[in-house]
Parts: C-alpha cells; sequence; structure tokens
C-alpha cells in the first residue's frame, strides 16, 4: 500500500477507533481533534521513512521490519510516560500517532506490502500481526483503548517506572 492509501486508512480507522473502542471519544469534539487526525497521519506515514534510510544505509529496503514495527512508538513512549504527569495533548498525540502505524501495518497486511529482510510470507504475516497486537497493547498501556478493559479500574495511565 502507497502513501494514499495508507492515509484513507488511518483517518477514519482513527475516527473510528475515537469513538468505539476508545476511553475518551469526547476527543470527536475536542478543538484539536484536527491536530490529533493529522498526528495520525503522520503515524500512518511513518513507516515508509525507510525510503530515505534506504537512501543513507543501502540495503535497508524499503517495508523494513524495523520501521514496520512497534519500535518507533515504543521508543516515544519510554520518555512520554516516565513521569506520572504527560500533558494530555503529548498523550492524545502519542495515541493518534501510534495508531497510525498500527493501520499503517494493517494496510501493508491486507495489500501484499513485502517486508525487506523477511523472505517468507508465512513469517511477514507473523511479524505485521505480532507487532500490531503489541501496538494495541501499547495503546491500551496508554488509557486510549478500552477494547482491552477488562473490568480493572482505569488508572490515567500505566508508568513503565514507577
Ligand atoms: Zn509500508
Amino acid at each position: 500500500m502507497r502513501g494514499k492509501g495508507h492515509l484513507m486508512l488511518a483517518i477514519p480507522l482513527y475516527v473510528l477507533s475515537v469513538k468505539y473502542l476508545s476511553r475518551t471519544p469526547e476527543l470527536l469534539l475536542s478543538p484539536f481533534f484536527a491536530f490529533y487526525c493529522l498526528t495520525t497521519m503522520v503515524g500512518a506515514l511513518f513507516p515508509d521513512i525507510d525510503w530515505a534510510i534506504d537512501r543513507v544505509i543501502s540495503g535497508f529496503g524499503h517495508r523494513n521490519p524495523l520501521t514496520h514495527s512497534l519500535l518507533g512508538p515504543l521508543l516515544l513512549y519510554i520518555p512520554l510516560f516516565s513521569y506520572k504527569v504527560s500533558h494530555p495533548l503529548l498523550i492524545n498525540s502519542y495515541n493518534a500517532f501510534t495508531l497510525g502505524i498500527a493501520t499503517h501495518l494493517f494496510g501493508d497486511l491486507i495489500k501484499t506490502g513485502n517486508l525487506t529482510w523477511i523472505k517468507s510470507r508465512k513469517l511477514e504475516h507473523v511479524w505485521y500481526v505480532l507487532n500490531g497486537i503489541m501496538l494495541a497493547v501499547l495503546l491500551y498501556m496508554t488509557d486510549f483503548l478500552e477494547v482491552l478493559h477488562l473490568g480493572a479500574s482505569t488508572i490515567n495511565f500505566i508508568n513503565p517506572f514507577s
């Protein structure tokens, strides 16, 4: 899937997940909602920075497993959620960005996005699905997703260092 397709997939999936899957459907009415949509678009395009990296590091290739994974959101998670108080604007942007990446992986999964380095088609599918699940877990940990919420009391977000 290419850029335009990723964007056309990401925006409706972001809006629907805020409305039906998130703990904060009121975000839809937030004056910042357009900004969050923009952040989702950045997330949806982010994995394809491997095009640019490939120009510097030859052999990195397009659809590199490192950019098509949870690595980016995971690296951002640590500084962002190391403090008890993170600004809601940052948290919501982080969630929108992470969801954008998840939709990118989903798009590449359904529209035969061959990964570099991983030769087996079956392993590619496993890679996309596992990383997608881990991204959903990250979104749960940042208190965005309610779908994984199994009756435990809601904390603001889970601090990995507390
Ligand atoms: Zn891609």
